[in-house]
């Protein structure tokens, strides 16, 4: 039996989020490759061994006096220094820098003794004495400096013995370069979620395999397994289960090897096919309305195998839009949970609508919106029709723009929430 559902018997997607997320584990930590481990999340402290900048070092290509040696210089009165030495980036100072001397210093290279000050050639005459094929044997600084110009102090990055990175920090280039900076090329992370995907349904076909009369393509596994890598999973694509128990069965089995299992079709309310009697029997799996539009229905628990494992499992509906939503809103985040992410929001910016939204059964509408800035203004306008099926539309929105629940219509010219899928705007 089947009706029309009241919306209060519905899960609001709050409600649903805490149910999922109460049930998904943050992941243990590893120790990885620095470079595999973008967008994980560090689970060590880091602290420094060593100064950043191990020596006090020179910020241009210059020379490296005593600042007294050369106050007052400027182009009518230069100051001539004979060049004692030479240094590179990677040398030690060796020489001294004597009064009135100076030594040739690259950008990088440690700061001589004796010296406290680096005037760059562009202060110097250096061009025209290579210019005219003259020795380097002296040179004449034509601008006073300020005293420890051009001087990076060392320790100025990071000392040693300060805490670098928190347990918990998202590793980003940045950081990544800080880590390699400090010597690391392996670092303990909370390791990634592997996702196991599975389509379900008997009109489906692979990428790939010819076209066919009355069957369409599997795009779910697609797309869920591309926003689960670009939110930092793995996903295992296992392909596509049919609408018999045996299929159905030998596909999850598959499944219970992964940390998260998620399905897609099979699980709307006036639905009965396989997947709901299967899943039904093999755990503690609840069919959910979720008060949102699209994606209103979903399954969520845990997976049980013959052999007593277990895995989390998200069942997403079948329309591909309303796959994609639910894994935005609710699968997102339980992926970034077992990562060990703890801000789990897309970012959400306010924009001028510029087309009404309607909401006829009191739900929360996620409208696919095309976002873009005008004299530092957002604008939000739809990005075409919003059947749930119409993945096109889904593919020219860079944001999911917010009607609640509680309102029935959103007019233009009204402030919107949208939650940014993208922000760039080259799709648009
Ligand atoms: P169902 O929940 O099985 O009734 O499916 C709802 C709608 O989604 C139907 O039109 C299905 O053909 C479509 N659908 C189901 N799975 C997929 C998939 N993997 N890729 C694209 N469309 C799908
Ligand atoms: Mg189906």
């Amino acid at each position: 039996m089947h009706g029309h559902q009241r919306t209060a018997d519905m899960l609001s997607v709050e409600e649903a989020r805490e149910r999922i997320l109460a049930l998904v584990p943050v992941l243990e930590a590893e120790e990885r490759p620095l470079l595999e481990t973008m967008g994980q999340v560090l689970a060590q402290e880091v602290v420094a061994a060593f100064d950043i900048p191990p020596a006090d070092n020179s910020a241009m290509d210059g020379y490296a006096v005593r600042y007294e040696d050369i106050r007052g210089a400027t182009a009518g009165q230069p100051k001539e220094l004979p060049v004692i030495g030479h240094v590179a980036a990677g040398q030690l100072a060796t020489h001294e820098v004597r009064r009135d001397t100076a030594i040739r210093i690259m950008t990088g290279a440690p700061i001589p003794p004796g010296a406290d000050t680096v005037v760059p050639f562009e202060e110097t005459d250096e061009e025209e004495r290579k210019a005219a094929g003259r020795a380097l044997d002296s040179v004449a600084i034509r601008q006073e400096v300020p005293q420890g110009a051009s001087v990076r102090p060392v320790g100025e990055d990071v000392r040693k013995g300060d805490v670098v990175l928190l347990k918990g920090a998202v590793l980003r280039p940045s950081e990544i370069g800080v880590l390699a900076s400090l010597g690391y090329d392996r670092v303990r992370v909370i390791r990634r979620p592997v996702v196991a995907i599975v389509a379900t349904g008997d009109e489906l076909l692979e990428p790939g395999q010819p076209v066919s009369p009355g069957k369409i393509y599997d795009s779910n596994s697609y797309s869920v397994a591309a926003s689960v890598t670009r939110h930092g999973g793995i996903p295992r694509v296992l392909g596509i289960a049919r609408d018999t128990l045996e299929s159905m069965n030998r596909k999850l089995d598959e499944g219970l090897a992964a940390d998260l299992l998620i399905t897609s079709a099979g699980v709307s309310k006036g639905d009965y096919d396989m997947v709901k009697d299967v899943l039904a029997q093999r755990g503690e799996i609840a069919f959910w309305s979720v008060r949102m539009r699209p994606a209103k229905p979903l399954a969520f628990g845990i997976l049980r195998g013959a052999d007593g494992r277990s895995v989390p499992h998200l069942g997403l509906p079948g329309n591909p839009v309303s796959a994609m939503v639910a894994f935005e809103e609710l699968g997102r985040p339980a992926l970034l949970k077992m990562l060990g992410r703890t801000r789990l929001d897309r970012p959400t910016i306010e924009a001028v609508l510029e087309e009404p939204i309607v909401n006829h059964d009191g739900r929360r509408v996620y409208a696919r919106a095309i976002v873009s800035r005008r004299d530092g203004t957002y604008y939000a306008r739809l990005s075409g029709p919003q059947g749930s099926n119409l993945l096109t539309s889904m593919a020219r929105a860079n944001g999911l723009a917010i009607c609640p629940e509680d309102v029935p219509v959103m007019e233009a010219g009204q402030v919107v929430q949208v939650r940014m899928l993208d922000w760039s705007e080259e799709a648009l």
